[in-house]
């Protein structure tokens, strides 16, 4: 059987640890070749080995790049289509959570700077450059579709409700990132290229839980979740494949929760 991603091509930022990690390893399941780009290069190449031995019928690239610079970026994206002809998916999923104190009286401008230029700016150059890369996609007459692509841009569930926790940089970056999604979608819709926003709850991943550094911590957090759990990567990686996979062909502009039904949650 075909893989859901057979014959296309993937850029995914953030890609050696956490939701990047599991997401790369799930496209590549599914028989995506990839870009695995990540600042942190030895985690990149990690994941490019574990894509290699699991799943040698795919290319895994990996690539050292900082989001918040444009010219990273479109290095990657440049780097897709050489490799692979064309440019499918880019999951702009790379973000930081500052451990330090960030809320409005006490947060330094430099915090402030540094979580929008990755989270905020960094989402903006993968989506001009995806979009740029994708309106050059064929057009698939069969389908009487323009295939342009998916871009899948990782938010949080802090987008959408306020968390009684200092993170006022990060929420504020993930609220514009919603934005920014929903009105890009609209903008390039007629051209076949879909955007959405993936919402997580909070996830077992060392983000998390290098900021939620003590059991009382994890506790208080813990006792607002449905589920009664934290969620696993892997879980927002199933949700980023079936966004990024032609089975949500009408899905564009959403605001795609997986968190557990926190945000349900009185
Ligand atoms: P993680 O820390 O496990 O992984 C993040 C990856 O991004 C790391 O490999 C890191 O090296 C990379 N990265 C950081 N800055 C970068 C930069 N400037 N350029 C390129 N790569 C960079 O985190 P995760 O939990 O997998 O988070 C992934 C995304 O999900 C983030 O955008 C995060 O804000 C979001 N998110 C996470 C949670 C959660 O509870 N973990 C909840 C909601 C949203």
């Amino acid at each position: 059987m075909p893989g859901r991603l057979q014959h296309k091509s993937a850029v995914i930022t953030g890609a050696g640890s956490g939701i990047g990690l599991e997401s790369s390893l799930l496209f590549a399941q599914e028989g995506a070749n990839l870009i695995l780009v990540d600042v942190n290069l030895p985690n990149a190449e990690k994941a490019a080995s574990l894509i290699s031995e699991r799943f040698p019928n795919v290319k895994a690239i990996p690539f050292k790049a900082d989001v918040s610079k444009e010219s990273e970026v479109e290095a990657a994206i440049a780097l897709a289509v050489k490799e692979f002809g064309r440019l499918d998916i880019m999951f702009n999923n790379a973000g930081i959570m500052h451990p330090e104190d960030d809320n409005a009286l006490n947060t330094e401008e430099r915090i402030w700077d540094l979580t929008m230029d990755i989270n905020l700016k960094g989402v903006w150059w993968g989506c001009k450059h995806a979009i740029l890369a994708m309106r050059k996609n064929p057009t698939d007459e069969s389908k009487g579709l323009r295939v342009g692509g998916s871009i899948i841009n990782t938010a949080s569930f802090v987008a959408i409700m306020g968390a009684a926790t200092p993170q006022l940089a990060y929420t504020a970056s993930k609220g514009a990132v919603l934005a920014m999604t929903r009105e890009l979608a609209m903008v390039h819709a007629r051209e076949g290229i879909r955007l959405n926003s993936l919402c997580p709850g909070p996830l077992k991943t060392p983000l998390l839980m290098d900021f939620l550094n003590t059991d009382e911590k994890k506790q208080r957090r813990l006792v607002h979740l449905p589920m009664g759990r934290f969620g696993e990567a892997v879980e927002l990686a199933n949700a980023a494949l079936f966004l990024a996979s032609d089975e949500s062909s009408y899905i564009t502009g959403t605001d795609f929760k997986v968190d557990g039904g926190l945000s349900s949650a009185y």
